[in-house]
């Protein structure tokens, strides 16, 4: 492990006065006199204030859905081979009860994370709601929970098997309690107070007489590792994509590939990026298509750039392909000044007269129209080599039957 600062030089994010950041200084505190480095440190977020964390970290981080932090940072965990690596995850207390069962699960199977819980009270970002553990002695308690008791985070994640628990109330205790849940070989949690001075002020007088009294409790137990991995990470099973192409995509262009669902059109707009990355630009991909299975629309977004692609939306497409009823309907409203408008000749209709209409389903069925009037499209422009279009298809399990559908569209 190589010693190194934890935190960035970034300025804290939180309110004047909010006891986050001292939270944030004691974790990166007990990191450094442990001896983690930035590259052995993981860090999880979650949403809310406590997850505004992830920048002053100089070290790895994942951000979360909320209240889902503790699932992710056990996936990290159990996929790491370095027993020397830390997954610390940060959630707030509304974070904490939003997703309780992955924190008990993970207190269950004993998996060797640490979860930091930014205790609040409250929910600071959306204005001061109470949550799952905030105090009864509130000021001015109007919530029917009046009468319902807080949960207690520690002993709840103590008796469902977590090898550490702790509350730590006094900012005195913080780096110190923090450094032996890092050193707990296991899952550990410490619920940290915090002083919310934006909402929290207006329901209390002070902090100390509505926090619980710090405790420690403690399981003797072995933590989950995974021992054996057979199967290989999805990085590893991935090729790596070079550039094998010259294209003439001189900035950024933009494609809607629009059809319905079973026809073909997500694996087209894959092949299309992935053509693109062949031809040494950046791709995106985004596809949208209802929830159903094998009916209504499917429509795809794919983004070829010279440089990188930062904002990933299509307000104006330079080029639409439609090759379905369900796909013109999906889209119509967007289709404006396009550069180019290729739409499959079923359709045909007085509403667009520039466009280009050609027969695609006819000449490559309904399931290689897209790829189909991809070719086509690659062809006619004269933007991209067709050649990085046949290789991405090259190595799919159906190559042969996209390699059908692509001189289909090279023969029209
Ligand atoms: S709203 Fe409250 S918890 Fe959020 S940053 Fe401000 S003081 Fe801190
Ligand atoms: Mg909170």
């Amino acid at each position: 492990m190589t010693k190194n600062n934890i935190l960035t030089k970034m300025k804290m994010p939180f309110c004047q006065g909010c006891g986050h950041g001292i939270i944030v200084r004691s974790i990166a505190k007990a990191l450094e006199q442990l001896g983690y480095g930035k590259n052995d440190t993981i860090i999880v977020s979650d949403i809310g204030c406590s997850g505004l964390v992830d920048p002053l970290f100089d070290t790895h981080s994942i951000h979360g859905l909320h209240g889902r932090a503790p699932a992710l940072g056990v996936g990290v965990s159990l996929g790491l081979d370095n027993p020397n690596k830390k997954v610390i995850v940060i959630q707030g207390d509304g974070g904490v009860t939003i997703g309780l069962q992955h924190v008990l699960e993970a207190a269950r199977r004993n998996i060797d994370i640490t979860l930091v819980v930014m205790n609040n009270l409250l929910y600071g970002m959306t204005g001061g709601q109470i949550s799952g553990l905030s105090t009864q002695k509130f000021k001015e308690q109007r919530h029917f929970e009046v009468d319902v008791p807080p949960f207690d985070i520690v002993k709840l994640a103590h008796v469902s098997g977590a090898a550490y628990s702790a509350r730590a109330t006094s900012i005195k205790t913080y780096t110190d309690v923090m450094k032996d849940a890092i050193e707990v070989n296991g899952f550990s949690i410490v619920e940290f107070s915090s002083l919310c001075t934006s909402y929290a002020f207006k329901k209390l007088d002070q902090l100390q007489e509505v926090i619980e009294p710090p405790e420690v409790f403690k399981n003797e137990r072995i933590p989950v590792r995974v021992h054996h991995r057979d199967t290989k990470s999805l990085f590893d099973k991935l090729d790596v994509i070079d550039k094998h192409f010259d294209s003439k995509i001189d900035s950024r262009l933009g494609v809607i590939l629009a059809g319905s669902a079973g026809g073909g059109v997500q694996s087209a707009a894959k092949m299309l990026a992935t053509a693109g990355m062949l031809s040494g630009l950046h791709a995106t991909m985004k596809g949208e298509y209802p929830v159903t299975v094998g009916t209504g629309f499917s429509v795809a977004e794919v983004i070829l750039s010279r440089s990188y692609v930062n904002y990933t939306g299509l307000e104006k497409p330079d080029v639409v392909i439609i090759v379905s009823e369900d796909g013109l309907n999906k889209i119509k409203g967007k289709i404006k000044d396009n550069d180019i408008l290729i739409i499959d000749s079923s359709l045909k209709t007085d509403d667009f007269p520039d466009a280009i209409y050609v027969d695609f389903n006819r000449k490559a069925g309904k399931r290689g129209a897209a790829l189909a009037a991809l070719a086509y499209w690659m062809k006619k422009s004269g933007l991209m080599d067709i050649e990085s279009l046949k290789k991405a298809v090259s190595s799919h399990k159906y190559s042969r039957i996209l390699l059908d559908a692509i001189n289909a569209g090279l023969e029209i």
